[in-house]
């Protein structure tokens, strides 16, 4: 829904919302917020919090760090578990430059501008329907996470073996005390592990929606005694979690990828768009699997993908087309983590397909086999190329691929790949316990 001031005024009143949390996103997918209590809600209103970019990941030098705080007023929303003293509110805020000019580093408003270029395409919206999975770990005596999964179940299990179920439902019933429309909601594979399913909304608002989600399983879970992880691959030997973006382009005439006439009724848009996303699909996987540990889930055998291919029936390929067709036709990309921040991810995402739609690009046949029993060879007769395996190999794609670096824009593409060279080489240097023993008696 849209919010006036004034509206947001009176609910503050009606509601004894006591504090306002301003909330933003780091380049790493962190939320960041302030909080100010409810006398300050006309500075907040007028645009005047002002906050210190330089202490953010990402952001600027410490030379140019003061910043503002636009709120988007839309996205008020009040936390369903306030106290006796009150309710806390929040507000996503765009982060603005001191000359009131949108600071292009801000992951939030390069999603915006990149939404502008679709629209320039001639599309009216991208919907986003991202499955999120996450791992429930006990939590021990200090409220840190342990190593202990809650229960043994596995995927659609249901109590006692599914633990987490009382949890999950939780988790539920507060995102849709928070307006969230919640399809389905499961144990996944792994033990210990869940996934929510809500509806698809326009990118903007899909993205948001992803935060507030990692937000409220995060704190809900916690109320239940367990530590919610979104990292991708906490246990080795078990099913990693993925973040599947389902999406699709609205026009004027409703879903661009459906086409009555098309074969399998698809239209070229979406033949167009696919073929896009697997042309960019090396680069994309810098932006959509950004951390070491993403790489560890993106290994055969565990449901994740490994390969460039695409298909309409089973679900080992990068993108699958899901058989649902009218408003309901999409594509499903199964690499994406939710250690991703979702603006550049779907920023990134929204600009490789597009690229495809304007260069009219085809994408290779489908496969419709297990890609994981094909021979290599096969592989490279049917030209199926691998995902980068290393975060490394994924940052040198994206650095050759100039759509991919726009879709980001200077200053983001900048930062991001600042940020993640250190990482890596942090990591680099590191020796492990498998090494240790694999190695240290053997030589
Ligand atoms: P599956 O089990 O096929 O992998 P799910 O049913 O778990 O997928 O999730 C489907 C997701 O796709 C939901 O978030 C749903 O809202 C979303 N979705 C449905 N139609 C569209 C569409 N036209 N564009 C984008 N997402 C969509
Ligand atoms: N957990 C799997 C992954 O890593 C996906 C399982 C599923 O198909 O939902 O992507
Ligand atoms: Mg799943
Ligand atoms: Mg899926």
């Amino acid at each position: 829904r849209t919010y006036s001031a004034d509206d947001i005024r009176k609910s503050v009143e009606e509601e004894n919302v006591r504090f306002l949390r301003l909330m933003f996103t780091d380049i790493n997918g962190i939320i960041k917020n302030v909080e100010v209590p409810v006398s300050q809600l006309n500075k907040v209103l007028n645009n005047k919090i002002m906050m210190d970019g330089s202490s953010i990941d990402g952001f600027v030098r410490i030379e140019e760090s003061d910043m503002i705080l636009y709120p988007d007023l839309d996205t008020y929303l009040i936390f369903p578990w306030g106290n006796e003293h009150g309710k806390v509110a929040r507000i996503i805020c765009s982060v603005h430059n001191v000359d009131g000019t949108p600071f292009e580093g801000d992951p939030r408003n390069n999603l915006i501008r990149v939404l502008d270029e679709m629209r320039a395409d001639g599309f009216k919206s991208f919907n986003i329907g991202p499955e999120p999975e996450f791992f429930l770990f006990k939590m021990d005596e200090n409220g840190k996470p342990t190593l202990k999964l809650n229960d043994k179940g596995s995927y659609f299990d249901l109590a006692p073996l599914d633990m987490g179920e009382n949890c999950r439902r939780d988790i539920v019933l507060e995102l849709e005390k928070m307006g969230f429309e919640v399809e389905a909601s499961h144990h996944e594979v792994a033990p210990g592990q869940h996934e929510i399913d809500f509806k698809y909304a326009d990118a903007l608002h899909a993205a948001d929606n992803i935060q507030t989600f990692k937000l409220v399983v995060k704190t809900v879970a916690r109320k239940h005694g367990l530590y919610a992880t979104f990292m991708p691959k906490p246990l080795d030997g078990i099913n990693g979690s993925g973040m599947h973006i389902n999406m699709s382009l609205f026009g004027e005439d409703g879903n661009a990828f459906y086409d009555e006439q098309g074969e399998d009724h698809l239209s070229q848009t979406a033949m167009n768009f696919l073929a896009g996303l697997l042309d960019h699909a090396r680069a994309l996987t810098a932006i959509n699997n950004p951390i070491v540990n993403s790489y560890k889930r993106l290994v055969p055998g565990f449901e994740a993908p490994v390969y460039i291919a695409w298909s309409g029936h089973n679900r080992s390929p990068l993108v699958r087309v899901p058989a649902a067709r009218g408003l309901s036709t999409r594509l499903e990309l199964r690499s994406v983590d939710p250690s991703a921040n979702p603006y550049l991810a779907i920023a990134s995402v929204l600009k490789a397909g597009l690229d495809g739609v304007e260069t009219k690009l085809q994408p290779d046949e489908a496969v419709d086999r297990n890609i994981y029993r094909m021979q290599p060879s096969e592989r490279k007769a049917n030209h199926i190329q691998d995902l980068p395996s290393t975060l490394h190999n994924a940052l040198k794609a994206l650095d050759a691929d100039d759509v991919i670096k726009a879709a980001l824009g200077e200053h983001l593409y900048n930062s991001f790949k600042d940020s993640k060279t250190l990482e890596w080489n942090a990591y680099r240097q590191q020796v492990s316990e498998w090494e240790r023993e694999q190695y240290l008696e053997l030589y």
